[in-house]
């Protein structure tokens, strides 16, 4: 469903990204861990678009967003990048609309689809998220687990095929992570696909079917969580889980 290849990009100078490689399959919920600077947003923001890679793929569906550092057409870039929702460790929720409305926003702007049908879905996902009694509420009246959890109702709103999330609950104060990785958890259990960045090893233990260990650029080690968490093959990596559970 998402086939990276080869990921190159650099800041300037710096390399931040260096050959990246990996395949993402439907229902896949992998996990990416890695210390701080090692690329693991950067990694993201470049899946979605939110930033241009300089060298490499990035295959969405069966379509190229960019084929050996050539980006698709702005029409197909559009389509493309569509079939991903994003949520980020500070939620981008619109301070100035109710929840309804953020969740409103994107598709009735896109028109394709009938008001109703998306007042019926945005009812639906509140609920999903057990946010249903704050429609009306504004941002700024949440708490910051209500927050994500509207945040990733929103990203939902467009019926992606994959969710990707960067650290969703690093914001947060440790009693709302919970209510986050719960929403979270029931995604999977639905079998939407996910990339989650995150360090909270216990949900990647629990919930992930790969875990990606990023250091400096470069993925350096993967596996399933009891292979990689138990049993990991550098010491590079069983020093980062040691420090890290
Ligand atoms: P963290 O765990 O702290 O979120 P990360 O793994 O997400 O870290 P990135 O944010 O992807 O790391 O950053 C990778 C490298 O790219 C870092 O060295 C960072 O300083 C650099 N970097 C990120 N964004 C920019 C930017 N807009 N301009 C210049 N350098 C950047
Ligand atoms: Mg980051």
């Amino acid at each position: 469903i998402l086939e990276i290849t080869k990921l190159q990009k650099s800041y300037g100078e710096i390399e931040v990204l260096k050959q990246i490689t990996f395949d993402v399959n439907k229902n896949d919920v992998i996990a990416v861990i890695g210390p701080s600077g090692s690329g693991k947003s950067t990694m993201l923001r470049s899946i979605v678009n939110l930033e241009k890679i300089d060298g490499g793929s990035i295959r969405v569906c069966g379509d190229h967003l960019v084929k050996d550092g050539i980006y698709a057409k702005p029409q197909e870039i559009k389509q493309i990048t569509s079939k991903m929702g994003m949520v980020f460790q500070h939620f981008n929720l619109f301070p100035h609309l109710t929840v309804k409305e953020n969740l409103e926003l994107a598709p009735k702007m896109l028109k394709i689809e009938h008001a109703k049908v998306i007042q019926q879905r945005s009812a639906d996902l509140l609920e999903k998220v057990g946010l249903s009694d704050r429609a009306a509420a504004y941002p700024s009246k949440l708490s910051g687990g209500q927050k994500q959890r509207v945040a990733i109702a929103r990203a939902l709103m467009m019926n992606p095929d994959i969710m990707l999330f960067d650290e969703p609950t690093s914001a947060l104060d440790p009693e709302l992570t919970g209510e986050v990785l719960k929403v979270m958890k029931q995604l999977a259990e639905e079998h939407m696909t996910m990339i989650v960045v995150t360090h909270e090893m216990g949900f990647a233990k629990e919930v992930a079917n790969q875990v990606i260990f990023m250091d400096n650029g470069r993925i350096i080690e993967s596996g399933h969580p009891t292979e990689l968490f138990i049993n990991p093959k550098l010491d590079r990596t069983k020093a980062f889980i040691e420090r890290s559970f």
